[in-house]
């Protein structure tokens, strides 16, 4: 991978569907560069917030997903290019001094200051989803449910670009002691050999598909252990679909990783990618749409799943459109979830209730192949808890709410209520109806 400085055009020339380039902050303020045509104010403003939030973006993404005659408005330009108002106005001017003093040990304070209010690592993450194995913690693997445990490998955590509103934000950025990864398999495999009811491994990141195939292919191989035997669905969480699809296509080792999924399938496992994808327009370009075909005909289940965002995909007939796209590619549409409580969810979250009819207006209109898609879902602490519907219960207006998936197996699938608030965002803004505390508080 490289990183150029920007040629004076308003769009770099494209790199060679093999060659990937990446652009960072610093190529962000450049009057005739990325930015070219947005205002100067709201690039300097942009840059800003790039301070704070990651920022990287490919070729590929300012080539064929940006509207450029709809920036800064378009839904792909705010998927990468963060926002000034992500930041709340104090914090904005406090880095906008620091920038104007040049003094970059300040900077550096006040960013690493904004960064830790914006609550890292939400839902326990770090901790209520542990592995241990004989008392000792296991790095860069989690087992919050049951049949799934999620394994970060080092090398996987980056993407081919960031997404703004990403809950993962702080894996990206400098603060070492918020990033989690394991170097090895070893760990993970023992774990496994004495958790027999995990039927799931998922390879999560950043995204996995940054890595070479020959490391993915470590990991995915390391699982194919007669001893393992009770894991039978490799999942691997990746938005390069929509980010870098030449991975599937051009890179040098596309076809070795094809490779790999067909031996997966022939040693009588699944490989089941779970692709984020937030909008339709990531599915319209020729490349993305060559890199299903030959991820589908090596025998991979692509299944899809985005949360539900203002300012990108905050109408019932995108996400209408996203799911009729994505069956007529073959793609099971998976998870809508709402935005979560960490880094800029002020900016991009929609209020539950606003979620819920979302999904509604959406589903209503799609035919019953696309209708695998739950509805909107929180990750929250307890488990991933679905907005079921709005509902008028004894006289009063309540959200109808279940768990998909729980800490404890028993929460999963009881229904349970809420009092309606329109403005809620988030589990713990709701306060339970019927009941002085909900099921799982107790
Ligand atoms: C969603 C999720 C899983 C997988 O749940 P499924 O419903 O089986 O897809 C596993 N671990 C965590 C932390 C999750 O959020
Ligand atoms: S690709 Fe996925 S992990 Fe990477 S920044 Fe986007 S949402 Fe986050």
């Amino acid at each position: 991978m490289e990183e150029t400085k920007l040629a004076s055009a308003a769009l770099p020339d494209f790199a060679e569907p093999s060659r990937f380039r990446a652009w960072r902050a610093v190529h962000l303020q450049a009057p005739e560069g990325l930015l070219a045509k947005v205002p100067s104010k709201l690039r300097a403003d942009i840059h800003l917030a790039a301070q704070v939030f990651p920022f990287r973006v490919n070729d590929y993404v300012l080539r064929e997903l940006i509207d450029w005659n709809a920036a800064p408005d378009d839904p792909m330009f705010r998927l990468v290019f963060p926002m000034p108002e992500m930041l709340i106005q104090e914090d904005r001017s406090r880095v906008a001094e620091a920038l104007a003093q040049g003094d970059r040990a300040r900077l550096a304070a006040v960013v690493t200051e904004i960064r830790a209010r914006l609550n890292p690592h939400p839902a326990g993450q770090l901790d209520a989803n542990a592995a241990y194995l004989n008392g000792q913690r296991l790095e860069g693997v989690q087992h919050k449910y049951h049949e799934t445990v999620l394994f970060f490998p080092t090398q996987g955590q980056t993407c081919h670009s960031y997404c703004t509103f990403c809950f993962r934000w702080p894996q990206f950025v400098g603060e070492r002691a918020w990033r989690m990864g394991a170097r090895t398999t070893e760990g993970l495999v023992r774990y496994l050999r004495a958790h027999p009811e995990v039927s799931d491994v998922l390879i999560t990141g950043g995204d996995p598909m940054v890595m070479r195939t020959a490391q993915l292919a470590a990991i995915v191989r390391a699982l194919l252990d007669p001893a393992l035997a009770h894991v039978r669905t490799i999942r691997i969480g990746t938005k390069a679909i929509s980010y870098w699809p030449y991975r599937f296509t051009h890179d040098e080792d596309a076809d070795d990783l094809l490779r790999l999924i067909e031996e997966v399938r022939a040693r009588g496992k699944e490989i089941a990618i779970m692709a984020h994808i937030c909008h339709p327009r990531e599915l319209m370009p020729q490349p993305a749409r060559n890199a299903v075909r030959r991820l589908r005909d090596a025998g991979a289940i692509i299944r899809a799943q985005s949360p539900v965002l203002r300012w990108i995909n905050d109408e019932a007939d995108v996400w209408a459109e996203l799911w009729r796209e994505e069956v007529a590619l073959g793609i099971v549409p998976y998870y809508m979830f709402v935005e979560r409580d960490t880094g800029a969810q002020h900016y991009f979250a929609l209020p539950l209730a606003r979620c819920w009819e979302i999904y509604r207006d959406a589903i209503r209109q799609v035919s019953g192949l696309a209708r695998t898609a739950r509805g909107p879902s929180m990750s929250a602490w307890p488990g991933k808890v679905e907005v079921q519907g709005v509902a008028e219960v004894a006289d009063k207006r309540v959200f109808v709410l279940r768990m998909i998936q729980a800490r404890n197996p028993k929460w999963v699938q009881r229904p349970f209520f809420a009092h309606y608030d329109a403005h809620a965002i988030w589990l713990d803004e709701l306060r339970p109806a019927f009941a002085k505390r909900f099921f799982f508080e107790s």
